[in-house]
């Protein structure tokens, strides 16, 4: 994706309150990140570690969706997870359930939707090779990088569908 500052990522969210938007921290290395390596960008907020965001573009728009990690009963340390965006696999801890205010009347209505997702957002280094899971089992090794990375973009792509509506 293409670099974007704190500003950009403020006025990009769409499924909180303008205030959360203002408050909620950004992270300080905007400057520093592989942007030509991230398909979005996601961070937890450190203040708060319930608290996870992720923004990415959307048909050429800055999308930004807040999340709240349901950290859930220990399923013990050999159980593993797969993140639904970039199908790694983790062990406990690893991938967490994350939920997202739908947008419009649905999220007024209390309408949310819930992924498993990496619970450090790195889902698009771990698509590219570029950051290894922590014993994780490496599946669909017959597919390539490329091929990785466009999955997870489509599963990214439909995950914000949902959110949007
Ligand atoms: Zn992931």
């Amino acid at each position: 994706m293409r670099p974007i500052t704190e500003r950009d990522i403020r006025a990009s969210f769409v499924n909180c309150s303008k205030g959360e938007a203002k408050r909620l921290d950004v992270p300080k290395d905007l400057a520093d990140l592989p942007w030509e390596d991230l398909d979005f960008l996601g961070w937890r907020d450190p203040g708060a570690p319930e608290r996870a965001y992720l923004v990415a573009e959307r048909e050429s728009v800055l999308v930004g969706i807040a999340l709240r990690a349901t950290s859930g009963a220990s399923r013990g340390f050999t159980s593993r997870s797969m993140c639904s965006l970039c199908l790694t696999t983790h062990t406990s801890g690893g991938v967490a359930l994350m939920t997202a205010r739908r947008t419009g009347e649905a999220g007024r209505q209390g309408n949310s939707v819930g992924q498993y997702l990496c619970t450090d957002l790195a889902c698009s280094l771990y698509a590219r090779g570029k950051k290894k899971a922590a014993g994780g089992a490496a599946i669909d090794e017959s597919l390539t990088p490329e091929e990785k990375v466009a999955r997870t973009q489509a599963n990214l792509h439909s995950f914000l569908d949902n959110v949007i509506g």
